[in-house]
């Protein structure tokens, strides 16, 4: 007999889990599939930074409305989410700083907490910190970072409790559709049958788009982090999160006076098969990211490495994440290409695909995301920008 289901997502990641979170509380019967187990792509590889200074300020919206989830998590989904307030600082030099102090003040005025710094403010804040050619840094208070496999697992739990059904191990090979509406999907075992279905499967979702004969503009990059520490001094209490266009590398503290630090070097962006993508990264690599970061944090200098992995961004042109109906196939969703920054949103992104799919409408500014935007792009084009928040850390636009 086949299955059946109200709704069928496709992928364990943050956004997967998310969406078929909210779909299940809103009383649809949803089967959530994932190829291998849940936090298995980018998800469970991400430092899970939550900030809120984007030059976007659809994004920045967004992520204020995701800060205020993730901060409230447990009310809502009865588990942790592990978010830990550590604040972060975005640094900006030349040019980059009049807009900085521009964008600053639009982020106030959307009731972010958020201000500028002069160099010698920021030294204030990180007693450690070398500003050498900074102008200055846009400070939140507010930001931090989250357990994010503890975030997709307490988004599951939820799920299930309201009745979710989650099949991990079964690949899903095709989306079945037939006169322009979905029938549910297809894999080497069975199909099951669905009037709708969302492709969140991340660095997969263009080969899944493909099976019902649509291009999505997603481009797959390989990138890397590396731990590091612990430093001689406390590096929890002392250090905030921090990011760096020029610099070319974002860092966020850790446990145990340790950090996480990644490169916003376009160059370190490697064009990647997700199927073939290599996890490890060598002690040159994270030597290299270490001593970037040393550049401006003295702590840094010559701080123990202790290992580091690689993962995928999947990236659209303009670096903003693809969600709503696919306007070609009624019943077809899609929410991936989320360039980088997907995790933070993955609260209001999956309340607001869930709104649209239940209500038809839905009150959060995910039109913004819609896939009709890449019309004026080449979509075998997607790799006009690189993705992530590298075109944000310097605020500019
Ligand atoms: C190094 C790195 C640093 C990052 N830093 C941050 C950060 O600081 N802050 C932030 O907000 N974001 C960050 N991100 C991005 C963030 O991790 C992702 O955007 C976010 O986790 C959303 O992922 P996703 O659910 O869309 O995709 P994924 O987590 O990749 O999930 C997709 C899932 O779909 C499954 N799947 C694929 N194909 C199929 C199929 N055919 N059938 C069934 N299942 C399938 C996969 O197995 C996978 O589990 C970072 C990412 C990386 C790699």
């Amino acid at each position: 007999m086949t299955a059946t289901a109200d709704a069928i997502v496709i992928g364990g990641g943050s956004t997967g889990c998310s969406i078929a979170y909210h779909l299940a509380s809103r009383g649809l019967k949803v089967l959530l599939m994932e190829r291998r187990h849940i936090a298995s792509g980018s998800t469970g590889s991400s430092p899970g930074i939550i900030r809120q200074y984007y030059s976007d300020p659809v994004v920045s919206l967004l992520a204020r409305e995701s800060l205020l989830c993730f901060q409230s998590w447990k009310e809502e989904l009865g588990g942790d989410c592990g978010f830990v307030r550590t604040g972060f600082l975005t640094g900006s030099s030349g040019i980059d700083t009049d807009r900085m102090v521009t964008n600053v003040q639009l982020r106030q005025r959307q009731g972010i907490r958020i201000e500028f710094l002069t160099p010698s403010e920021m030294q204030k804040l990180q007693p450690d910190m070398i500003t050498d050619g900074l102008g200055g840094g846009a400070y939140e208070p507010d930001a931090g970072y989250c357990d994010t496999v503890a975030t997709t697992s307490t988004l599951v739990a939820a799920f299930r409790r309201h009745g979710g059904t989650v099949i991990e191990g079964k690949s899903v090979t095709r989306i079945r559709v037939s006169g322009g509406r979905v029938l549910g999907v297809e894999t080497s075992m069975d199909i099951i049958d669905a009037p709708i279905v969302v492709n969140a499967a991340g660095p997969w979702a263009p080969q899944l788009a493909g099976t019902i004969g649509n291009q999505l503009p997603i481009h797959v990059s390989r990138h890397s982090v590396t731990m590091l520490g612990p430093t001689a001094r406390r590096m929890l209490d002392e250090q905030v999160g921090y990011a760096e266009l020029a610099a070319r590398f974002y860092l966020r503290p850790d446990q145990h006076n340790r950090c996480l630090v990644g490169s916003l070097d376009a160059g370190d962006s490697i064009e990647t098969d997700p199927d073939a993508c290599d996890p490890v990264v060598g002690c040159e690599t994270a030597a290299r990211y270490r001593d970037r970061a040393a550049t401006r944090f003295r702590r840094l200098v010559g701080a123990p490495i202790r290992y580091g992995w690689a993962s995928f961004f999947d990236d659209t042109p303009d670096g903003n994440p693809i969600v709503g109906q696919d306007p070609g196939v009624s019943g077809s969703f899609v929410a991936a290409g989320m360039s980088g920054h997907g995790f933070k949103l993955c609260p209001v992104l999956g309340r607001g695909i869930a709104e649209m799919i239940v209500l038809g409408r839905t009150e959060l500014p995910i039109e913004h995301f819609s896939l009709g935007r890449f019309s004026k792009y080449d979509r075998s084009d997607s790799r006009k920008q690189t993705g992530a928040d590298v075109p944000d850390v310097s605020g500019s636009e």
